[in-house]
């Protein structure tokens, strides 16, 4: 195939040839072939001979490095124009990575015989790569002695687990100490533990599995502070974090509005009925059958738990004009005056409420707080909305309240299982969590994949302060000098 001038220009960027004319470019460019990939199909594998350099035309590769007992985990993806396996063409070493395609793949490749072959022939390819190399010694050592004048150690490195695209942008752009941020897409597990060594600091999320045996790797591998880039923490055993000697930090509170603001989406969609009528008109189906809604106005709304989101949700409900209940177990004296709420019993926010909505932490004392006998004391046709954390509710209890028609409404963005499915994309696989796949059949049920924190300012705030509370553990500060300590004894 002949070489394109998009090919030239992509090898011109790679930096060891970045010194060739045109000339020579174009001759390298003409020795590539272009291979196409089917998706799961292997352009090369870890330890095999690196014999070869790919050029991505199109489509998507996943990087996958060896994590724990030698598990593959995934660790990058590849776009169009990245470059893969370049020191290959001088030296033939073991791969480090495996290859694999993810959707069908066009890469361009050069093999090392035939790279090897031009070397030989041509010598300005040879003086031209020696300008290149020479001036990268150049400037690795320039940025040695810069990194050495900085005393770069591995508290500057920061591993973040479970990292998606919106988490990449946000902490680079607020990272204003210049840490050394290493995005793994993978879940933190004893499979990827492994990545984090080197590191003093691990950034985790809510799905991300921090038990005895991975905590106890984390030690093993140098870690001190787990910073959770969350304000829940149940998914930590704190008690084997106190028993290591590993600190935790958390982001406590990152924009309550933005998860109150969701709590009230979901409880005006199925209200409304607003993802039916949107399927509907899609489908060119006007009518209005099966729509019929009511006034949140005058409605009672039961809110358990009346922290911070929690009393963004009350204030919101306040303003629609509904009669508030609440329970909590410190209630707010000043908020029940200010806005007129009252606080009563479980059982009584059961018993009189149109619409419960949760907002208490997972501990043991409400995990099932929604179970049969709550449900069985609720008004028939009650809505019940979940953005807390999915094991407040008993799943199969719910659902046998939906099915007789006790629930009319259910808004969850949390599940119980959810860490096997939320923010990942399982549209070509077979879901095979049978509770998940009956939630989702209901019309009157609306789930969303933990995403009620998701605006642009909850994720800056969250950035800012999992950078920041590093920062602090950085430069000495300890136990209550940390500002959001998370107390594990
Ligand atoms: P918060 O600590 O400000 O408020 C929690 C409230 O629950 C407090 O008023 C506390 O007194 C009360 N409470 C604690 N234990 C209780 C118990 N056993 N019985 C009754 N009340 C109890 O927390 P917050 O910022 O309002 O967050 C609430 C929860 O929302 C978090 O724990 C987290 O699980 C969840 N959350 C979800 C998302 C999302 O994207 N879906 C985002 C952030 C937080």
């Amino acid at each position: 195939m002949p070489a394109n001038v998009q090919l030239i220009d992509r090898l011109r960027q790679i930096p060891y040839f970045s010194h060739l004319d045109e000339p020579t470019l174009r001759l390298l460019a003409g020795k590539m072939v272009s291979a196409e990939y089917e998706p799961s199909q292997d352009l090369c594998r870890e330890g095999e001979r690196a014999d070869r350099m790919f050029i991505l035309e199109s489509g998507e590769v996943a990087v996958f490095r060896p994590g724990k007992a030698d598990v593959l985990v995934e660790i990058a993806v590849l776009q169009p124009g990245d470059v893969a396996g370049a020191t290959s063409l001088f030296s033939q070493g073991r791969r480090s990575a495996t290859l694999r395609a993810r959707t069908p793949v066009r890469a361009w490749v050069l093999d090392h015989p035939t790279f090897q072959e031009l070397f030989d022939q041509h010598p300005s390819v040879a003086r031209a790569l020696l300008a290149s190399l020479s001036q990268q010694l150049a400037q690795g050592g320039a940025m040695v002695a810069h990194l050495l004048s900085q005393d770069f150690d591995p508290r500057y490195r920061v591993v973040v687990y479970d990292a998606k695209s919106y988490t990449e942008a946000f902490f680079r752009e607020r990272n204003r100490h210049d840490y050394l941020l290493q995005f793994i897409g993978a879940r933190l597990s004893l499979e990827t533990v492994a990545l984090a060594a080197g590191s003093k600091v691990v950034c985790a999320f809510v799905n991300d599995t921090l038990d005895e045996a991975v905590l106890k790797e984390l030690r093993g591998a140098g870690v001190e502070l787990v910073a959770m880039r969350c304000a829940g923490y149940n998914n930590v055993d704190l008690a084997a974090c106190a028993r290591l000697g590993l600190t935790v930090v958390r982001v406590p509170a990152y924009s309550p509005h933005a998860v109150a603001e969701h709590t009230v989406a979901l409880m005006l969609t199925l209200n409304r009925r607003v993802h039916r009528a949107h399927n509907r008109v899609r489908e060119g189906n006007f009518s209005l059958d099966g729509l019929v809604g009511f006034d949140f106005y005058g409605k009672t709304a039961g809110i358990v738990g009346t922290g911070k989101i929690g009393r963004c949700v009350t204030e919101i409900l306040a303003g629609f004009g509904c009669r508030l209940l609440a329970y909590d177990r410190y209630p707010d004296p000043a908020l029940a005056e200010r806005l007129g709420l009252r606080y009563v019993t479980l059982d009584e926010i059961f018993a009189e409420s149109d619409v419960i909505t949760l907002h208490t932490p997972l501990v043991p004392e409400t995990k099932h707080l929604i179970n049969a006998d709550a449900i069985a004391k609720m008004k028939s046709g009650v809505m019940i909305i979940n953005t807390s954390r999915g094991a407040l509710i008993d799943t199969q209890a719910l659902l046998a309240g939906l099915k007789r028609g006790q629930i009319g409404h259910a808004g969850l963005d949390v599940y119980e299982e959810e860490s096997d499915y939320f923010f990942e994309d399982y549209s070509d696989r077979v879901m095979t969590d049978d509770l998940l796949a009956r939630l989702t059949t209901f019309n009157n049920v609306v789930v969303t994949s933990h995403q009620a924190f998701l605006t642009r300012e909850a994720l800056t705030n969250i950035a800012d302060t999992t950078l920041e509370n590093i920062r602090e553990y950085q430069v000495g500060r300890r136990g209550s000098q940390l500002t959001n300590l998370v107390r594990v004894g």
